[in-house]
Order: structure tokens, then C-alpha cells, then sequence
């Protein structure tokens, strides 16, 4: 059982709740034993019944210049996902991004995606979601980070597709009695679905928001992600200036491929469709997939891409690829073993 049915069996009074709450998200207790301010028979109730984490660690991997962690972790049922910590060196303090993932690998089927390829097997609950970021939370505190942490749906599955887990997840990232991030800390990274975004633009969370462009054209796009048959560059487009309008700044992505998406006429088309708005680019150099043809581009090339797009006065930055040696960067997220 979980802990909100267990607090039920045990008839616990809402503050009970919100202890054990307190000391697994601040305190960062990890077992049932820790938490002494609990009768000693409920504690044992506990362990015997509910699992105190929802996922276990299978495998955890560093890369080399220790700047990323990425975790193969095991739900209940046995299937696997991923979740990746990045660690940034700040001025002062080191900070974090926790990229974590939304589903069970992805329906969507990306052409230069490797979670893409696996399809979708199911959708997290919302205690997998903040399992995940727990995991790298009890990390950052073990290596002294002591800057703040950002969420990034970024990680394994498309979290528009998993809005009834993926809502009461951000509700308690961002419940001050809760983990406490700043709103603006979490973003919400999407194929861009239509119905989703408006679905999560009527909670009025005041969370961050990025889209995967990946290209300037809807011909090019729906190539390179199926999704865009489905939900064309108009329409979403249109939809994005309500975001603007309520001041989030859209992060959009774009994966640099050779010859696909990273030709001069490509950075002049992008450039003009983001003209005038409130955004700001994230150009991705393309990591390798299994079983495809996709080239990540020369440094000549993705620089002269970030230079038109500079030269037309748009906000942008190339992608440092960080945790390249153990396959952590986002979206190269797929469970070799399932
Ligand atoms: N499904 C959501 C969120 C998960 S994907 C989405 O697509 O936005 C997170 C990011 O990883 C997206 O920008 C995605 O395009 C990127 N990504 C996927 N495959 C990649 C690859 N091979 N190399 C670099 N980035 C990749
Ligand atoms: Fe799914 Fe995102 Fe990968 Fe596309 S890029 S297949 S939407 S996880």
C-alpha cells in the first residue's frame, strides 16, 4: 500500500502526515526506522507494509568530470527509467538540475530520440516523479551542493501525455510546506501538445515552459517528430504568445543534426519564426542513437547556426554536453535492459 492509504489504516490526524512529509522531503530520512517521532508500532507497520521509497537504485553512474549522475531506478512493478543530476560549479555555491523522467519510455517516436524508440510501456505515478527528484536531492546533500535545484521534465517520456501524475507532482516540488522550489525552478519540457498545454496553462502554476522545435518548418518537423502532423507550428505557435503574455519566457529547443536541421536556410527560417517573442534557444548538439543515421554536425557548422542566430538578435546558447561518457544528457534516456 501507499502512505496516504497506510495513514488511513492507522487513522492517522492530518499532522502525522505532514510530519512523515517533513521528514522525508527536508530531513531526508531514508527508512521507516529514522522516524523516531512515530509509535514505535506504527513504525513497524510501516516498514512491514509500505515502501518508504516508490523506485530503488539499480545502477548509479558518475561521469568523468563528475558533473552529471544518472541513475537506472526500479519501480515497483520492475520497470526501469532513468534520472539524471546535473551539477553546475556556480560563482559561489554549486547548484543542480534534476532532469527526471514522466512515463515509461514515450509514445511519441521521435526520429532522432532513443526513449522514442522504445514506445510507451505506462505512465508514472506522481510519487515516482518526486521519488526521482528525492533521489537526487538526498545526492546533492551528500556531496555539500548547497545552491538550489531545478526540475526539468526533460528525462524519459513526453510529460503532456501524463498530466494527471505529472500536476500533483509539480504541486509538491512547488508547495512551500513541501520541497519549496520556486516555481520558476521547474520546467515543463514538451513535443508540444496542444491540448496538454492548455490543460497546464490553466493551473496557473507559474512554472517554466520549454518546447522541442528541433525545426523552423512544419515539412521538416513532422520528418523529425510525428507529433507535428498532429499539432502543427501555427497553431502552437499562437498558443505560445499566451504564455508570453502572462511573462514565462519559452525555452525552445532545437538538436542540431548535419544536413537535416543545421543548414544556413534552417537558422534564418528559426530565426525568423522566433523574431519578436519572448524566447530563448537551446541549441543541442545532437547524441548518438543506436540504430540511426543522425549526425551530430561539425563545431564549424553548429557555430556558424548559433552565430546567424545571434546575428539576428535572438537569445541563444549551444549546449555544453555534459555526462556525454555515461549516455546522461537528456533525452538520451533509454533503459538498456528493459
Ligand atoms: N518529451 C519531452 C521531454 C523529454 S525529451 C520533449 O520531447 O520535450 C527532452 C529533451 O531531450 C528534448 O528536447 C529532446 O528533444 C531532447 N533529445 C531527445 N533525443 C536527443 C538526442 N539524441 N540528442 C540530444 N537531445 C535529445
Ligand atoms: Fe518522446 Fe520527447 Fe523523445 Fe520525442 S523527444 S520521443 S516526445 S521523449
Amino acid at each position: 500500500m501507499n502512505l496516504e492509504k497506510a495513514a488511513k489504516t492507522l487513522g492517522w490526524k492530518p499532522f502525522r502526515l505532514k510530519q512523515v512529509w517533513h521528514a522525508r522531503e527536508n530531513e531526508l530520512k531514508t527508512s521507516w526506522s529514522e522516524l523516531t517521532n512515530l509509535p514505535k508500532t506504527e513504525r513497524e507497520f510501516l516498514s512491514e507494509q509500505v515502501p518508504f521509497d516508490s523506485l530503488s537504485i539499480v545502477v548509479s553512474q558518475t561521469s568523468e568530470e563528475g558533473a552529471a549522475i544518472k541513475w537506472l531506478l526500479k519501480a515497483q512493478d520492475g520497470h526501469l527509467i532513468e534520472t539524471v543530476l546535473l551539477i553546475h560549479s556556480g560563482d559561489k555555491k554549486a547548484w543542480g538540475t534534476v532532469c527526471v523522467s514522466s512515463q515509461v519510455g514515450c509514445p511519441m517516436r521521435c526520429a532522432f530520440c532513443a526513449t522514442g524508440q522504445m514506445g510507451l510501456t505506462r505512465n508514472l505515478t506522481s510519487d515516482e516523479i518526486l521519488d526521482q527528484f528525492l533521489i537526487a536531492k538526498r545526492e546533492a546533500k551528500s556531496r555539500g551542493i548547497t545552491g538550489n535545484l531545478n526540475v526539468v521534465f526533460m528525462g524519459m517520456g513526453e510529460p503532456l501525455l501524463n498530466l494527471e501524475s505529472v500536476i500533483p507532482a509539480i504541486k509538491v516540488l512547488i508547495d512551500p510546506k513541501r520541497h519549496g522550489l520556486s516555481p520558476s525552478r521547474v520546467t515543463v519540457s514538451t513535443s508540444g501538445i496542444l491540448p496538454g498545454l492548455e490543460k497546464l496553462r490553466a493551473e496557473k502554476l507559474g512554472i517554466g515552459l520549454a518546447l522541442s522545435l528541433h525545426a523552423p518548418t512544419d515539412e521538416l518537423r513532422s520528418k523529425l517528430m510525428p507529433a507535428n502532423t498532429a499539432y502543427p507550428l501555427a497553431g502552437l505557435m499562437a498558443h505560445l504568445r499566451k504564455w508570453e503574455k502572462e511573462g514565462v519566457e519559452i525555452l525552445y529547443e532545437y538538436i542540431l543534426i548535419e544536413e537535416v536541421n543545421d543548414r544556413i536556410e534552417d537558422a534564418e527560417a528559426l530565426a525568423k519564426l522566433l523574431k519578436g517573442r519572448n524566447a530563448k534557444v537551446n541549441l543541442i548538439p545532437l547524441n548518438p542513437v543506436p540504430n540511426s543515421a543522425l549526425k551530430r554536425p561539425s563545431k564549424n557548422r553548429m557555430h556558424r547556426f548559433l552565430e546567424i542566430m545571434e546575428k539576428a538578435g535572438i537569445a541563444v546558447t549551444l549546449r555544453h554536453t555534459k555526462g556525454d561518457d555515461i549516455q546522461a544528457a537528456c533525452g538520451q534516456l533509454k533503459t538498456k535492459n528493459s
